[in-house]
Protein backbone atom coordinates (compact mmCIF):
# COMPACT_ATOMS: atom_id res chain seq x y z
CA UNK A 1 0.00 0.00 0.00
CA UNK A 2 1.21 3.70 -0.15
CA UNK A 3 -0.22 6.78 0.78
CA UNK A 4 -2.33 8.35 3.47
CA UNK A 5 -5.63 7.36 2.25
CA UNK A 6 -5.26 3.54 2.63
CA UNK A 7 -4.56 4.24 6.31
CA UNK A 8 -8.13 6.45 6.70
CA UNK A 9 -10.68 3.97 7.66
CA UNK A 10 -7.82 3.27 10.92
CA UNK A 11 -7.21 6.45 11.94
CA UNK A 12 -10.96 6.88 11.68
CA UNK A 13 -11.68 4.08 14.71
CA UNK A 14 -12.37 5.34 18.16
CA UNK A 15 -10.25 2.74 19.94
CA UNK A 16 -7.23 3.37 21.46
CA UNK A 17 -4.26 3.73 19.94
CA UNK A 18 -0.19 2.83 21.09
CA UNK A 19 2.29 4.68 19.69
CA UNK A 20 6.07 2.82 19.80
CA UNK A 21 9.40 5.15 19.80
CA UNK A 22 12.39 2.89 18.49
CA UNK A 23 15.93 2.26 20.66
CA UNK A 24 17.65 5.59 21.17
CA UNK A 25 14.88 7.68 19.94
CA UNK A 26 15.80 10.71 18.04
CA UNK A 27 14.14 13.24 16.67
CA UNK A 28 12.11 12.20 14.04
CA UNK A 29 10.42 9.36 15.73
CA UNK A 30 9.74 11.08 18.76
CA UNK A 31 8.95 13.92 16.40
CA UNK A 32 5.98 12.10 14.26
CA UNK A 33 4.84 10.47 16.99
CA UNK A 34 3.96 13.50 19.07
CA UNK A 35 2.33 14.83 16.21
CA UNK A 36 0.36 12.27 15.39
CA UNK A 37 -0.57 11.63 18.12
CA UNK A 38 -1.74 15.22 19.65
CA UNK A 39 -3.28 15.46 16.42
CA UNK A 40 -5.32 11.88 17.64
CA UNK A 41 -6.00 13.36 21.06
CA UNK A 42 -7.44 16.45 19.62
CA UNK A 43 -9.84 14.21 17.74
CA UNK A 44 -10.65 12.31 20.66
CA UNK A 45 -8.74 9.40 20.79
CA UNK A 46 -7.21 7.69 23.45
CA UNK A 47 -3.50 7.72 23.02
CA UNK A 48 -0.42 5.96 24.72
CA UNK A 49 3.22 6.73 23.94
CA UNK A 50 6.26 4.58 24.85
CA UNK A 51 9.59 3.10 24.26
CA UNK A 52 12.71 0.79 25.32
CA UNK A 53 14.45 4.32 26.53
CA UNK A 54 14.11 7.03 28.10
CA UNK A 55 13.60 10.72 25.98
CA UNK A 56 17.01 12.39 25.49
CA UNK A 57 17.39 15.42 27.79
CA UNK A 58 17.36 17.99 24.38
CA UNK A 59 14.23 16.74 22.74
CA UNK A 60 12.48 17.00 26.50
CA UNK A 61 11.03 20.51 25.18
CA UNK A 62 9.06 18.94 22.72
CA UNK A 63 4.95 19.33 23.33
CA UNK A 64 3.80 16.52 24.63
CA UNK A 65 7.30 14.62 25.79
CA UNK A 66 6.74 14.25 29.24
CA UNK A 67 3.70 11.75 28.35
CA UNK A 68 5.99 9.25 26.96
CA UNK A 69 6.89 6.29 28.97
CA UNK A 70 9.81 4.16 29.55
CA UNK A 71 8.69 0.98 29.02
CA UNK A 72 10.91 -2.77 29.98
CA UNK A 73 7.83 -4.56 28.85
CA UNK A 74 4.26 -4.15 27.15
CA UNK A 75 1.49 -5.19 29.21
CA UNK A 76 -2.09 -3.17 28.00
CA UNK A 77 -3.79 -4.14 25.07
CA UNK A 78 -4.78 -1.78 22.20
CA UNK A 79 -6.65 -1.50 19.07
CA UNK A 80 -4.27 -0.07 16.91
CA UNK A 81 -0.34 0.28 17.57
CA UNK A 82 1.30 2.95 15.62
CA UNK A 83 5.44 2.59 14.75
CA UNK A 84 6.80 5.60 12.98
CA UNK A 85 10.51 6.02 11.95
CA UNK A 86 11.11 1.97 12.76
CA UNK A 87 12.54 -0.04 10.09
CA UNK A 88 12.23 -3.33 11.61
CA UNK A 89 10.08 -4.06 14.69
CA UNK A 90 13.41 -5.64 16.67
CA UNK A 91 14.04 -1.97 16.98
CA UNK A 92 11.63 -1.38 19.78
CA UNK A 93 13.01 -3.25 22.16
CA UNK A 94 10.43 -6.36 22.42
CA UNK A 95 7.66 -4.12 22.88
CA UNK A 96 6.23 -4.31 19.65
CA UNK A 97 6.00 -8.64 20.05
CA UNK A 98 4.29 -8.68 23.20
CA UNK A 99 1.74 -6.01 21.95
CA UNK A 100 1.12 -7.98 19.06
CA UNK A 101 0.72 -11.12 21.35
CA UNK A 102 -2.50 -9.88 22.68
CA UNK A 103 -4.24 -8.83 19.33
CA UNK A 104 -3.74 -5.23 17.78
CA UNK A 105 -3.86 -4.01 14.35
CA UNK A 106 -0.04 -2.70 13.85
CA UNK A 107 0.39 0.77 11.17
CA UNK A 108 3.92 1.15 10.00
CA UNK A 109 4.68 4.75 8.81
CA UNK A 110 8.83 4.68 7.66
CA UNK A 111 10.99 6.39 5.18
CA UNK A 112 14.02 3.66 5.42
CA UNK A 113 14.65 2.21 2.50
CA UNK A 114 15.19 -1.17 4.73
CA UNK A 115 11.89 -1.37 6.07
CA UNK A 116 10.89 -5.22 6.58
CA UNK A 117 7.09 -4.24 6.17
CA UNK A 118 6.19 -5.95 9.14
CA UNK A 119 2.75 -3.80 9.52
CA UNK A 120 -1.19 -5.02 9.03
CA UNK A 121 -0.73 -1.87 7.28
CA UNK A 122 2.27 -0.14 5.41
CA UNK A 123 3.27 3.04 4.46
CA UNK A 124 6.81 3.58 3.00
CA UNK A 125 7.78 6.74 1.55
CA UNK A 126 11.66 6.46 0.91
CA UNK A 127 11.44 9.93 -0.82
CA UNK A 128 10.79 11.78 2.42
CA UNK A 129 13.05 13.24 3.78
CA UNK A 130 11.96 12.34 7.79
CA UNK A 131 8.76 10.71 9.24
CA UNK A 132 7.56 13.72 10.34
CA UNK A 133 7.13 15.02 6.81
CA UNK A 134 4.81 11.84 6.53
CA UNK A 135 2.94 12.68 9.55
CA UNK A 136 2.48 15.90 8.19
CA UNK A 137 1.35 14.78 4.74
CA UNK A 138 -1.22 12.40 6.81
CA UNK A 139 -2.70 15.39 8.78
CA UNK A 140 -3.21 17.53 5.62
CA UNK A 141 -4.85 14.69 3.90
CA UNK A 142 -7.32 13.87 7.40
CA UNK A 143 -7.75 17.58 7.26
CA UNK A 144 -6.80 17.89 10.50
CA UNK A 145 -5.31 21.34 11.84
CA UNK A 146 -1.85 21.81 12.85
CA UNK A 147 -1.70 23.66 16.42
CA UNK A 148 1.49 25.01 17.13
CA UNK A 149 2.50 21.85 19.80
CA UNK A 150 2.33 19.89 16.35
CA UNK A 151 3.57 22.49 14.37
CA UNK A 152 7.47 22.52 16.60
CA UNK A 153 6.84 18.22 16.44
CA UNK A 154 6.80 17.97 13.63
CA UNK A 155 9.23 20.90 12.57
CA UNK A 156 11.39 19.38 15.16
CA UNK A 157 11.44 15.71 13.00
CA UNK A 158 12.57 17.70 9.53
CA UNK A 159 15.14 19.56 11.41
CA UNK A 160 16.85 16.71 12.78
CA UNK A 161 16.46 14.40 9.60
CA UNK A 162 17.83 16.82 7.27
CA UNK A 163 20.91 17.78 9.49
CA UNK A 164 19.24 21.11 9.85
CA UNK A 165 18.27 21.50 6.67
CA UNK A 166 22.08 20.82 5.43
CA UNK A 167 22.10 16.95 4.12
CA UNK A 168 20.88 15.88 0.66
CA UNK A 169 17.58 14.59 2.03
CA UNK A 170 16.37 18.57 2.26
CA UNK A 171 13.88 18.60 -0.77
CA UNK A 172 12.03 21.56 -1.94
CA UNK A 173 9.45 19.08 -0.49
CA UNK A 174 10.91 19.36 2.94
CA UNK A 175 11.42 23.11 3.13
CA UNK A 176 7.62 23.86 1.79
CA UNK A 177 6.25 21.88 4.57
CA UNK A 178 9.00 23.83 7.13
CA UNK A 179 7.60 27.33 5.67
CA UNK A 180 4.27 25.49 6.80
CA UNK A 181 5.14 24.95 10.44
CA UNK A 182 7.01 27.94 11.14
CA UNK A 183 3.98 29.61 9.66
CA UNK A 184 1.45 27.59 11.79
CA UNK A 185 3.79 28.43 15.41
CA UNK A 186 7.16 26.30 14.84
CA UNK A 187 9.75 28.42 15.71
CA UNK A 188 12.94 27.77 14.40
CA UNK A 189 15.33 29.87 16.88
CA UNK A 190 13.33 28.47 19.74
CA UNK A 191 14.03 24.70 18.51
CA UNK A 192 17.36 25.36 17.60
CA UNK A 193 18.28 26.71 21.17
CA UNK A 194 16.81 23.25 22.38
CA UNK A 195 18.84 20.89 20.47
CA UNK A 196 21.98 22.55 20.05
CA UNK A 197 22.09 25.62 22.34
CA UNK A 198 22.01 23.12 26.03
CA UNK A 199 25.68 23.07 26.90
CA UNK A 200 27.71 24.00 29.97
CA UNK A 201 31.11 25.55 30.16
CA UNK A 202 32.46 21.79 31.11
CA UNK A 203 30.04 20.28 28.14
CA UNK A 204 32.42 22.28 25.61
CA UNK A 205 35.41 21.50 27.11
CA UNK A 206 34.51 18.18 26.64
CA UNK A 207 33.81 18.70 23.70
CA UNK A 208 37.46 20.16 22.86
CA UNK A 209 39.14 17.26 24.32
CA UNK A 210 37.16 14.50 22.40
CA UNK A 211 37.95 16.73 19.02
CA UNK A 212 41.16 16.09 19.34
CA UNK A 213 40.78 12.42 18.83
CA UNK A 214 39.77 12.15 15.91
CA UNK A 215 41.52 10.06 13.41
CA UNK A 216 41.84 9.38 9.64
CA UNK A 217 42.93 7.06 7.16
CA UNK A 218 46.38 7.82 5.36
CA UNK A 219 44.46 9.00 2.35
CA UNK A 220 41.82 11.34 4.20
CA UNK A 221 39.19 9.50 3.03
CA UNK A 222 37.86 7.95 6.08
CA UNK A 223 37.45 9.75 9.58
CA UNK A 224 36.21 8.67 13.19
CA UNK A 225 36.23 9.14 16.84
CA UNK A 226 35.78 6.65 19.13
CA UNK A 227 34.24 7.69 22.75
CA UNK A 228 36.28 7.23 25.71
CA UNK A 229 34.26 5.03 27.85
CA UNK A 230 34.43 7.32 30.82
CA UNK A 231 31.82 9.28 28.73
CA UNK A 232 29.44 6.42 29.35
CA UNK A 233 28.96 8.58 32.48
CA UNK A 234 28.05 11.67 30.70
CA UNK A 235 24.74 10.55 28.88
CA UNK A 236 23.21 13.83 28.07
CA UNK A 237 26.50 15.24 26.54
CA UNK A 238 26.59 12.01 24.19
CA UNK A 239 22.79 12.91 23.45
CA UNK A 240 22.77 16.03 22.99
CA UNK A 241 25.93 16.07 20.19
CA UNK A 242 26.21 15.08 16.81
CA UNK A 243 29.52 14.06 17.43
CA UNK A 244 29.45 12.55 14.05
CA UNK A 245 29.59 15.72 12.41
CA UNK A 246 33.29 16.77 12.76
CA UNK A 247 34.88 13.87 11.21
CA UNK A 248 32.52 14.08 8.48
CA UNK A 249 32.54 17.87 8.47
CA UNK A 250 36.68 17.55 7.10
CA UNK A 251 36.68 18.36 3.09
CA UNK A 252 38.55 15.24 2.09
CA UNK A 253 36.29 12.69 3.85
CA UNK A 254 33.99 10.41 2.30
CA UNK A 255 32.91 8.26 5.15
CA UNK A 256 32.63 9.63 8.63
CA UNK A 257 31.94 6.63 11.55
CA UNK A 258 31.44 7.02 15.42
CA UNK A 259 32.14 4.44 18.16
CA UNK A 260 30.81 3.89 20.87
CA UNK A 261 30.74 1.21 23.51
CA UNK A 262 27.59 0.86 25.43
CA UNK A 263 28.97 -1.80 27.60
CA UNK A 264 32.04 -3.97 27.32
CA UNK A 265 32.08 -6.51 24.47
CA UNK A 266 29.23 -4.49 22.40
CA UNK A 267 30.08 -1.18 21.06
CA UNK A 268 27.51 0.65 18.93
CA UNK A 269 28.85 2.40 15.30
CA UNK A 270 27.24 5.44 13.23
CA UNK A 271 28.56 5.39 9.80
CA UNK A 272 27.77 8.67 7.58
CA UNK A 273 28.46 9.31 3.45
CA UNK A 274 28.38 12.23 1.21
CA UNK A 275 26.99 9.86 -2.03
CA UNK A 276 30.26 7.83 -3.14
CA UNK A 277 29.88 5.15 -0.76
CA UNK A 278 26.20 3.13 0.52
CA UNK A 279 26.77 3.25 4.31
CA UNK A 280 23.71 1.39 5.13
CA UNK A 281 25.08 -1.42 2.62
CA UNK A 282 27.83 -1.60 4.94
CA UNK A 283 25.95 -1.65 8.51
CA UNK A 284 23.65 -4.04 6.95
CA UNK A 285 26.16 -6.72 6.87
CA UNK A 286 26.54 -6.13 10.46
CA UNK A 287 22.87 -6.22 11.30
CA UNK A 288 22.39 -2.61 11.80
CA UNK A 289 20.64 -0.51 8.83
CA UNK A 290 19.68 2.67 7.48
CA UNK A 291 19.64 5.33 4.75
CA UNK A 292 22.52 5.17 2.15
CA UNK A 293 23.67 8.51 3.54
CA UNK A 294 23.17 7.71 7.49
CA UNK A 295 23.69 4.24 8.95
CA UNK A 296 24.12 2.21 12.03
CA UNK A 297 24.87 -0.79 14.05
CA UNK A 298 25.58 -2.23 17.30
CA UNK A 299 27.59 -4.96 16.94
CA UNK A 300 28.96 -7.72 19.49
CA UNK A 301 32.96 -6.72 19.80
CA UNK A 302 35.16 -5.73 21.75
CA UNK A 303 35.79 -1.88 21.15
CA UNK A 304 39.38 -2.96 18.58
CA UNK A 305 38.00 -5.39 17.30
CA UNK A 306 34.50 -3.57 16.19
CA UNK A 307 36.81 -0.99 14.81
CA UNK A 308 38.96 -2.82 12.74
CA UNK A 309 36.22 -4.58 11.03
CA UNK A 310 34.20 -1.62 10.19
CA UNK A 311 37.26 0.37 8.78
CA UNK A 312 38.21 -3.02 6.29
CA UNK A 313 34.45 -2.81 5.35
CA UNK A 314 34.63 0.76 4.68
CA UNK A 315 37.91 0.71 2.88
CA UNK A 316 36.84 -2.39 0.19
CA UNK A 317 33.27 -0.49 -0.46
CA UNK A 318 35.65 2.82 -1.51
CA UNK A 319 36.09 3.15 -4.96
CA UNK A 320 40.19 2.93 -5.65
CA UNK A 321 42.67 5.62 -5.85
CA UNK A 322 43.75 6.70 -9.44
P1 LIG B 1 22.52 6.85 14.12
O1 LIG B 1 23.90 6.64 13.64
O2 LIG B 1 22.20 6.09 15.35
O3 LIG B 1 22.15 8.30 14.18
O4 LIG B 1 21.55 6.22 13.03
C1 LIG B 1 21.58 6.61 11.69
C2 LIG B 1 20.58 5.78 10.90
O5 LIG B 1 20.93 4.41 11.00
C3 LIG B 1 19.15 5.87 11.38
O6 LIG B 1 18.34 5.99 10.23
C4 LIG B 1 18.88 4.59 12.10
O7 LIG B 1 17.58 4.16 11.84
C5 LIG B 1 19.86 3.64 11.51
N1 LIG B 1 20.41 2.76 12.57
C6 LIG B 1 21.20 3.12 13.59
N2 LIG B 1 21.53 2.07 14.38
C7 LIG B 1 20.91 0.99 13.83
C8 LIG B 1 20.83 -0.40 14.16
N3 LIG B 1 21.47 -0.92 15.22
N4 LIG B 1 20.09 -1.20 13.37
C9 LIG B 1 19.45 -0.69 12.29
N5 LIG B 1 19.49 0.59 11.91
C10 LIG B 1 20.20 1.43 12.66
MN1 LIG C 1 15.01 7.58 13.75
MN1 LIG D 1 13.88 9.24 10.19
Amino acid sequence: MDGPQTLAPIFARKGSYLFLAHLHPDGDVLGSMLGLGLALMGQGRRVTLAGPHPVPEPYRFLPGAQWIQQWKDASGSYDVTVLLDCPDPARTGGLLESVRERGTTVVNIDHHQDNRRFGDLNWVDLSASATGEMVYDLLQYFGWSLTPEIATTLYTALVTDTGSFRYSNASPKAFRIAAHLVAEGAAPARVAGELYEGRSREDLRLLGQLLQRIETSADGRVAWLVLPSELAGNQDLIEAEDFIAYPRSIRSVKVALLFRELQPGQVKVSLRGKGEVNVAKIAARFGGGGHPNAAGCTVALPMDAAKAALLDAVALALPPTA
